[in-house]
């Protein structure tokens, strides 16, 4: 890979050679290497501190065996994580994940990724990352229930409310964060509620935290879409996924006089050209667990479903694409179609969705990027405000906290345009969120001393 100073080539290096067959880590990793460059020539006693060889590497790895019986009476085994990547600005904060490509790699990048993104929430929260290599696709709902218990019975003693944070993350919602903190709250006899975020209304959750990484994401975009003179009204959109952030993507790119004509999920994608119906996507992904082939099936003849073996969500021609399913989901041949189809602005709800190859390619078409550690953010500052919630035992109303949200999201932006500005690449986003996020956990870990 290129695009790294010479002076961070070294430090490159040290990671790929310390965290072997880790790909989406050195990826995330050369990412924002590639921004540093920069910084050191402005700052050189970032090099001299060895501050991002220390931001590099985790403070705190577990790893642990989480055995479990399922519903034939069966003994599984799956493994657990929790990367601790920094507590500079805050207790470990950051979701968990169940699916089957999960491993250390997948962990550390998103913990990594984590630590800038929370640091650009301005909240007082540092990065982690957890999950684990469990399927829950067609398990029942008491088998889910009883990995989650096991996974807490290790899990417990390494969390707190100031210490670990977790939420939730791809195959992890509202259920599963139950599951997880009724275990939590019965071995540390405590309730304590700000030990984890995404929680259910009924027992300490934050209004607008289920809305909100989708919601903040559009607030990111419609902001990089003023700058420009321009909005999210009357333009077609593509948001790939039909998970909770796409969900709520989607439903606020509609409020904006947004056009969405696609959404997907693992098997394939569907285009309505009439705008995606969300009561109905709702009712088939969240209430019904489906495929999305059944939006398709129920909607009627005019939509159309793809299975992800004849094509890619990325060929529909739209003004506004949102990748918010999975990492390296949009490809170079993505990006070249989206371009060549005209888009105008593309916002990141999941994490680093985009490979290193579709980020130039956008970039060097003048196409409006926005990075997911900047652009998604929402979705942890409103944990951060639930945690807030916690701390004083209040429970705001959903106008305030949206507002509290739509307010870090535009101060997150105009952070990130200020960044690229000072740093003499205007414009660009990813430099700027990179930028930004480092600076502010290399300071505070400056002023802690050698930690
Ligand atoms: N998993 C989400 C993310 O990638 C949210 C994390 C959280 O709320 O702690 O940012």
């Amino acid at each position: 890979m290129t695009g790294i100073d010479e002076k961070l080539q070294p430090i490159f290096a040290e990671v790929v050679r310390r965290n072997a067959g880790e790909p989406e880590f050195h990826q995330a990793v050369h990412e924002v290497l590639e921004s540093l460059g920069r910084v050191v020539a402005k700052h050189p006693h970032y090099l001299d501190l060895a501050l991002i060889e220390r931001i590099c590497e985790p403070e705190r790895q577990i790893i642990f065996r989480i055995p479990w019986v399922d519903d034939h009476g069966k003994v599984q085994i799956n493994r657990g994580f929790r990367v601790q990547f920094n507590s500079a600005l805050g207790p470990y904060k950051g979701g968990m994940r169940f699916h089957p490509s999960v491993n250390v790699g997948i962990i550390k990048f998103l913990g990594f990724e984590q630590t800038f993104k929370n640091a650009l929430t301005g909240m007082p929260i540092g990065g982690g990352k957890g999950g684990s290599d469990f399927d829950p696709k067609g398990r029942s709902d008491g088998e889910i229930m009883r990995f989650c218990q096991s996974l807490m019975t290790e899990l417990h003693r390494h969390l707190g409310d100031q210490t670990d944070v977790p939420a939730g993350d791809i195959g992890v919602g509202g259920r599963e964060i139950g599951y997880m903190f009724g275990q939590y709250k019965r071995l540390n006899n405590r309730f304590e509620a700000g030990v984890f975020t995404g929680k259910a209304l009924a027992y300490g959750g934050s209004r607008a935290r289920t809305e909100a990484t989708g919601y903040g994401n559009t607030y990111f975009v419609q902001a990089m879409l003023q700058k420009r003179g321009t909005d999210f009204d009357g333009k077609t959109v593509t948001v790939s996924g039909s998970g909770n952030v796409a969900i709520y993507t989607i439903e606020k790119v509609q409020s904006f006089g947004g056009k969405v004509i696609a959404c997907s999920d693992s098997s394939g994608y569907v285009v309505d050209d009439a705008g995606i119906d969300l009561d109905l996507l709702k009712e088939v992904k969240n209430v019904r667990r489906e495929r999305i082939s059944e939006y398709a099936r129920r909607r009627g003849s005019q939509v159309h479903f793809i299975p992800s073996d004849k094509g890619s969500i990325w060929d529909v021609p739209c003004q506004v694409a949102m990748p918010s399913a999975t990492q390296n989901e949009l490809s170079g041949k993505g990006a070249r179609a989206l371009v060549a189809n005209g888009v105008i602005a593309v916002g990141e709800g999941a994490n680093m969705p985009s490979t290193p190859e579709a980020v130039r390619i956008f970039q060097e078409a003048g196409v409006l990027f926005a990075p997911g550690k900047a652009a998604n953010a929402g979705g942890v500052a409103t944990s951060a405000l639930e945690m807030q919630q916690n701390a004083s035992r209040d429970s705001w109303s959903f106008e305030k906290t949206e507002e509290r949200l739509a307010t870090i999201m535009r101060n997150i932006h105009d952070t990130c345009h200020e960044t690229a500005e000072e740093y003499g690449a205007p414009g660009d986003y990813v430099l700027g969120a990179n930028i930004a996020g480092f600076v502010r956990v290399a300071e505070a870990m400056r002023m802690l001393g050698v930690i």
